[in-house]
């Protein structure tokens, strides 16, 4: 596409910003019903958040089950457009009447792509894999992850100009690697807008009374999917980060940093349940395994209390009330030794195990990059949808975190009103 591209959209299209799950099912049920959707997602890759983990409740099945069934429909639906790397600029009009400015940025490898994988053979420079939350290092040509959509290599912006890059081009035998390609300034016109921004992990490295950052064996949950996880840093043992041993005793601090005026003040209501699901990856590896989640209340309600209830008659797995106040490194064994108040007791408890994982709770991706158009935001930066803005509906956690079966429904909702509204 080329700079200045003014592409084929109408007031009969609807404009998805964000290509996780809430995208991705927006963008689906609007252009299945025969609606135009132009999808933009900021990622070299559509799948959000979700195609990180290990496995997804309440099924507990792998990502690859609900998105490469998405991809393929994508893929088979000539009226969706997808734009990666590409974030919208601007929106000015109104409801059923919106110009949009977006910027893409270059991939330095066009449609021609196989994904054969020659160009990363080729290329020397590794560097920290984000989609492994830097806990193991990918080559400058990379595909982001197995099942990515598109099925197209990237090649990162910084081997550009280097003997790397140059290699990179020369191995493939495509034509695909094209390194004069420059950001791209593009336009849409479209009819309404559906915002799926979703969510970023509370910062670790805010908690510091908690180790978060500092300590090897101090982890975050997202850093436990990826450590479960067949594709991940370990493929798929659960091994702590200071000497890759396996792990044989687990403490989960819920709420880190959640329910806390001096962080995030309000409860991400997943975080309790994506502890006990991780509980499970531990206990599924090393049957002797001991699990300790320290909580101040425990969140499962409607159709997880039953996961909830299992997991209380597992001896090897043991609930505490209380707060986690500090955790701390024993020099010797790099263990993470963690101080807590037991809240029915009122005996204060010291805890030491291989391996602490701190639930930290989900933050909109709003609350630090605001959208270039006429939305509300609330205090925490979550997207208002109350209806009161004609012509722009939220999904999914862009306006509160929620699991992924509310994200579909919730993305569902969008997608209609975003169709009433080009109908109108
Ligand atoms: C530790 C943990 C475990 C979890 N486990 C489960 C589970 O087992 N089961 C379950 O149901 N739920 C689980 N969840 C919740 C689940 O992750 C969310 O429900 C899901 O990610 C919501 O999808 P989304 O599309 O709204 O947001 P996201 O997955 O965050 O996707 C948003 C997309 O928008 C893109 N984007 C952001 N900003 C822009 C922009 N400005 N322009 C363009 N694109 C942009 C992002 O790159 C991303 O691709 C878990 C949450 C946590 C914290
Ligand atoms: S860019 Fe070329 S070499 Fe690299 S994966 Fe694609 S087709 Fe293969
Ligand atoms: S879901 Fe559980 S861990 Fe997460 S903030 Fe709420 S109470 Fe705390």
């Amino acid at each position: 596409m080329a700079d200045g591209t003014v592409l084929e959209t109408g007031t009969d299209t609807i404009l998805v910003v964000g290509g996780g799950i809430s995208g991705i099912t927006a963008a689906l049920e609007a252009a299945e019903v025969g609606a135009k959707v132009l999808l933009v997602e900021k990622g070299p890759s559509l799948g959000g958040r979700v195609a990180r983990m290990y496995h997804y409740f309440p099924k507990l099945c792998p990502p690859t089950c609900g998105l490469e069934i998405n991809f393929r429909r994508i893929k088979q639906n000539p009226r969706i457009q997808v734009l990666t790397l590409a974030e919208v600029e601007s929106v000015s009009g109104q409801a059923g009447e919106y110009e949009v400015a977006i910027r893409q940025n270059p991939r330095y490898v066009n449609e021609k792509c196989t994904a054969c994988g020659d160009c990363a053979d080729a290329c020397t420079l590794t560097v920290p894999n984000d989609f492994d939350l830097g806990m193991s290092q990918r080559k400058a040509a990379y595909l982001p992850f197995g099942m990515a959509y598109p099925q197209w290599y990237v090649l990162d912006p910084q081997i550009i100009g280097t003997e790397d890059a140059a290699r990179c081009r020369d191995a493939c035998k495509y034509g695909a690697v094209d390194l004069a390609m420059q950001p791209q300034n593009l336009t849409a016109k479209v009819g309404s807008i559906v915002v799926a921004t979703g969510w970023n992990p509370y910062d670790a490295k805010a908690l510091d009374t908690l180790g978060g950052g500092r300590y090897p064996n101090v982890i975050t949950n997202v850093m436990m999917e990826r450590l479960a996880s067949p594709n991940g840093p370990t493929g798929g043992k659960i091994l702590r980060p200071s000497d890759q041993k396996e792990v044989k005793s687990i403490i989960f601090a819920q709420c880190a940093g959640s329910r806390d005026e001096n962080h995030l003040p309000y409860c991400s209501g997943i975080c309790c349940l994506a502890s006990m699901k991780q509980a499970c990856y531990l206990r599924e590896q090393a049957p002797d395994a001991q699990v300790r989640i320290f909580y101040i209340d425990v969140r499962a309600t409607g159709k997880f209390e039953d996961f909830y209830v299992k997991l209380q008659k597992d001896d090897k797995v043991t609930f505490v009330k209380g707060k986690v106040a500090r955790i701390q490194e024993d020099p010797a064994t790099q263990d993470p030794v963690v101080e807590v108040e037991d809240t029915l007791s009122g005996e204060k408890l010291r805890a030491q195990a291989d391996l602490v994982v701190l639930a930290t709770g989900m933050v909109p991706s709003t609350a630090s990059e605001r959208l270039p158009m006429d939305i509300a935001y609330d205090e925490f930066g979550f997207v208002v949808s109350d209806g009161s803005q004609k012509g722009i509906y939220a999904a999914g956690c862009a306006k509160r975190p929620v699991d992924v079966a509310s994200s579909l429904q919730d993305a569902t909702g969008a997608a209609l009103k975003a169709l009433q509204c080009l109908r109108r």
